[in-house]
């Protein structure tokens, strides 16, 4: 009998197939990628400032330093590259913006927000609207989600089923769980905003928010490991590429790009780059944001071998690796799940 039976094939299956492989735990992933594309999508900043309030982002020294212990282990097990440290470069609209930066950036948030106000130079970011005056963030920078995927299901290919996990085909014991000819301990949920069809878990309070991307190429651009941000982003990704985004709607749970997120990214586009360009992709996904904004994560109420990991909402690449970690010591420790994302602060609403 094994440990675990994952159910999912994106970030947040993946995340937590390394932590269970380095706590020598036994799993199975089931999974069908081609049910949804959040993870496959996503540009996978982390990002540790709120620029709305010009505030620190919940967690983010615990959580981006645990992201950077976990992808860089990732990268020697997978023997890639996976994370790149950039600077985000924030342009300032007014005097007040500047005024609180550095303020702030001499306070708590010392640690993320450069102090140096640095005049927009057209020789580094050549065809880039910057404005005279930005500011650059610190210990942020994106993780190549495509790649660790990809690679992650090479690397653990024995141990994944590639197929769409049929609810009705699991018998939970008190002692295990039986599906079709496996058997297992437990079983995690990670199936993103798609858990709305799991008969356990579809209660949990899922806000989805889909999102579109542009990925373009153009030769007139020739800045290097930088997110520029100026209400929507544009990352380089190699020589001459770059990842142009996003946008969110609440209303729509549909993985197909429409007119409008495009229209949308291009207005976003005009506003920062003044170059030709050509649209090389055009993708959308539904990011699993949660109602209160925090990861869901946890023990069903009634069913004690059943889990759920989901919730990861926007900011995934952040969360995944400090919560899989939290996760892996609350199963063979006992310690205690973080209070803010346990699934627990949700039963009395749903089996009061
Ligand atoms: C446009 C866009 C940009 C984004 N940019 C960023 C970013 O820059 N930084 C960041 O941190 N986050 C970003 N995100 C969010 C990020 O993508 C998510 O936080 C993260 O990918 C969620 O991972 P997940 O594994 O929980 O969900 P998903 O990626 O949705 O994975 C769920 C998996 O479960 C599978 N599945 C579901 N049901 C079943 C079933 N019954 N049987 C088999 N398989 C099943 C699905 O097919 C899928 O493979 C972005 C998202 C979008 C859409």
């Amino acid at each position: 009998m094994i440990d675990f039976i994952i159910v999912g094939q994106g970030l947040a299956a993946n995340v937590l197939a390394h932590h269970f492989h380095q706590q020598f735990i036994r799993f199975k992933m089931i999974g069908n990628p081609r049910l949804s594309n959040c993870s496959n999508v996503a540009a996978g900043i982390w990002n540790p400032i709120v620029f709305k309030r010009l505030t620190k982002s919940w967690m983010a020294d615990e959580l981006i330093s645990e992201l950077n212990i976990f992808y860089s282990e990732c990268e020697k097990t997978l023997n890639t590259s996976l994370i790149t440290q950039r600077q985000i470069v924030k342009p300032f609209n007014e005097e007040q913006e500047k005024k609180l930066w550095l303020k702030k950036s001499q306070q708590n948030l010392s640690a993320f927000l450069n102090p140096f106000i640095a005049q927009s130079n057209h020789l580094d970011f050549k065809n880039c609207y910057l404005n005279e005056y930005h500011g650059n963030v610190e210990k942020s920078g994106n993780l190549d989600l495509v790649t660790f995927i990809k690679k992650s299901d090479q690397f653990f290919k024995e141990d994944i089923i590639s197929e769409t996990f049929d609810y009705s085909d699991l018998k939970i014991e008190e002692c295990e769980i039986i599906y079709k000819t496996i058997k297992a301990k437990h079983i995690i949920f990670c199936e993103g905003h798609l858990v709305k069809y799991n008969p356990f878990f579809n209660w949990i309070p899922l806000k989805p928010a889909k999102g579109e991307i542009i990925t373009i190429k153009t030769n007139d651009l020739n800045f290097k490991n930088k997110i520029l941000n100026k209400n929507g982003f544009i990352m380089d990704v190699t020589d001459q590429i770059y990842k142009v985004g996003a946008t969110y709607a609440w209303y729509d749970t549909s993985d197909k790009p429409t007119n409008n997120g495009l229209l949308e990214i291009k207005e976003k586009l005009k506003k920062i780059i003044g170059c030709n360009y050509q649209i090389i992709n055009h993708q959308a996904g539904v990011r699993p944001s949660s109602a209160d904004r925090r990861p869901i994560i946890g023990q069903h109420p009634k069913y004690k071998n059943l889990y759920v990991f989901n919730g990861l909402g926007t900011k995934g690449v952040m969360l995944a690796p400090y919560f899989g970690k939290n996760f892996v010591n609350f199963y063979l420790n006992k310690e205690y799940l973080h209070p803010d994302i346990n699934v627990n602060r949700f039963y009395d609403s749903h089996f009061a």
